[in-house]
């Protein structure tokens, strides 16, 4: 028996409502796989409209005595479920490896980012504040308090199983939120067994409840029609993001959304250019390259680019693609057939356009959904890969002269989320990061991601910040008592 079949026999795999494990109304399961092999790892609940109803029933029965809940009770649940995690990080470890397929020393990174929001929020819980002032004619007496926002629908992608719930999870339950999570199709059993860890962490039912599906829209339509949800939080692509703010209006939805990004990852001619290649390893092909912060674009001050890209092209071409699972490998499959053949087609029209492949360009043969690390020099402005989110491990590089150039082509895309520069001038790397139009700024860094720092998008990137003491303000409504 091998360690996954051994955790697999322990796995919740049906649906997650007030506080148990369930069958749907329907009975249907849906298949997830392993994209190292394209084999069934699990049959999984498949959860539709009526389930999503027995959901909000449960999250709605519950909602007014979760808000009333100490806030320090509250901290002490989240706490619990942080240190639960943390014991429990080879299993989560491995199951994200198993089901969506990054190396295993990146799941266990992400159990340990993952399980920070929760002891973060955990934290902020206790520090929730209003506040207290006259009226200018010093007629009246001014009290601020903030209420939980109240059942929170979130909806989550794949290419973080654990970590884009949590940063969810983690303060909505801290502000006093119920909520219901509709995790990706492709890794639904991340999100099920930490439901079974809140759980055991103490969490009362009804306050979380997980719904796989194959079909979202039948989860979440419903949910975003009936007046007793009150929000709905989401990461994941542009295009679902408009489908659901467009939805939310019918409610007048309180909305987070974290959304697309075509990062731009800019290298000046004064920067160190080693630091630069290790930041662009990190930011490139860190999870594969699925990541909405991912590097999508390198764009090089032509004075170096050659330097950077032979040594960028070194660095790519010795990393060992293969499962998540196997010791040395540093990049496994994407997540699926339909994810590759994006990659593919993008690194297709790129060459096609004039880009030089310097390394890689093509998928793997056999089983799994492999694809070569890859970069691609000279990429024309007119590729679809500057224009669109790569979500693979493709370096596309385009070359700049001044720092205007560099500057206009960086904010050259209605994607505003992450953007990195690379500059040893510090007079520099504070005009850049100023005029960058993007929610997030790395400098000299490759990895920006921090559970303390606002995560979020402006343009088409989204609304709203994750993380930091940001984060618990998107739960909570700003309300006003006026005192004579
Ligand atoms: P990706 O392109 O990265 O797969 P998506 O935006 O398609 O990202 O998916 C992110 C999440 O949104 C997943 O949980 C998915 O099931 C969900 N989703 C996809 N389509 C819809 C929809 N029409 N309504 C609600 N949720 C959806």
């Amino acid at each position: 028996m091998t360690d996954f079949e051994r955790l697999r026999a322990t796995l919740p795999t049906g649906l997650w409502i007030d506080g148990a494990q369930t069958d749907p109304i329907d009975g249907g399961t849906f298949p997830v796989y392993d994209p190292a092999t394209g084999t069934l790892i699990a049959d999984v609940a498949d959860a539709g409209g009526k389930d999503a109803m027995r959901a909000l029933d449960s999250a709605a029965a519950v909602q007014e005595e979760w808000a009333a809940t100490a806030p320090r009770q509250r901290s002490i649940i989240l706490r619990s479920a942080w240190e639960k995690v943390i014991e429990r990080t080879d299993d989560l470890a491995l199951l994200m490896t198993m089901e969506m397929g990054k190396a295993l020393p990146e799941s266990r990174g992400e159990v340990n980012y993952g399980a920070e929001f929760l002891r973060w929020f955990s934290e902020e819980a206790v520090r929730i504040q209003g506040r207290y002032t006259t009226s200018p004619s010093g007629s009246g007496r001014i009290m601020v308090t903030k209420v939980p926002v109240g059942p929170t629908l979130a909806v989550t992608p794949w290419n973080f199983p654990l970590a884009m719930g949590t940063r969810k999870i983690g303060p909505a339950l801290a502000a006093g939120c119920t909520i219901i999570v509709k995790p990706a199709e492709d890794t639904p059993l991340t999100m099920l067994l930490l439901a079974e860890i809140f759980a055991e962490a103490g969490l009362p039912a009804g306050v979380l409840s997980v719904l796989p599906a194959s079909n979202a829209a039948a989860v979440t339509e419903p949910l975003l029609a009936d007046p007793r949800l009150r929000k709905v939080t989401f990461t994941g692509s542009t295009r679902v993001g408009k489908i659901l703010i467009e939805q939310s209006a019918q409610q007048v939805l309180r909305t987070s959304m974290e959304l697309g990004g075509n990062a731009p990852f800019v290298v000046f001619d004064d920067a160190d250019i080693d630091a630069a290649v290790e930041g662009a390893m990190a930011a490139k092909m860190r999870n594969g390259g699925e990541a909405c912060t991912a590097a999508n674009r390198l764009i090089v001050a032509n004075s170096v680019r050659e330097e950077f890209t032979t040594k960028l092209t070194g660095r790519i071409a010795a990393l060992t693609v293969g499962p998540g699972s196997e010791d040395g490998t540093n990049v496994g499959p994407l997540v699926n057939e339909k994810q590759r053949r994006n990659v593919a087609s993008l690194v297709d029209d790129a060459v096609a356009a004039g880009a030089r492949v310097r390394t890689g360009g093509k998928s793997v043969d056999g089983p799994g959904y492999f694809f070569q690390p890859t970069v691609l020099d000279e990429v024309p402005a007119n590729a679809r890969i500057v224009r669109e989110e790569i979500f693979g491990p493709v370096a596309a590089i385009t070359g700049f002269d001044t720092e205007a150039e560099g500057v206009a082509a960086a904010n050259d895309t209605e994607y505003g989320l992450a953007a990195y520069i690379y500059t040893q001038n510090v007079d520099r790397a504070f005009r850049v990061a100023d005029k960058l139009e993007s929610g997030m700024v790395g400098v000299n860094r490759g990895v920006i991601s921090d559970v303390a720092a606002p995560f979020g998008g402006v343009k088409q990137s989204g609304l709203g910040s994750e993380g930091g003491t940001e984060g618990i303000e998107e739960y909570l409504e700003t309300k006003y008592v006026g005192f004579a």
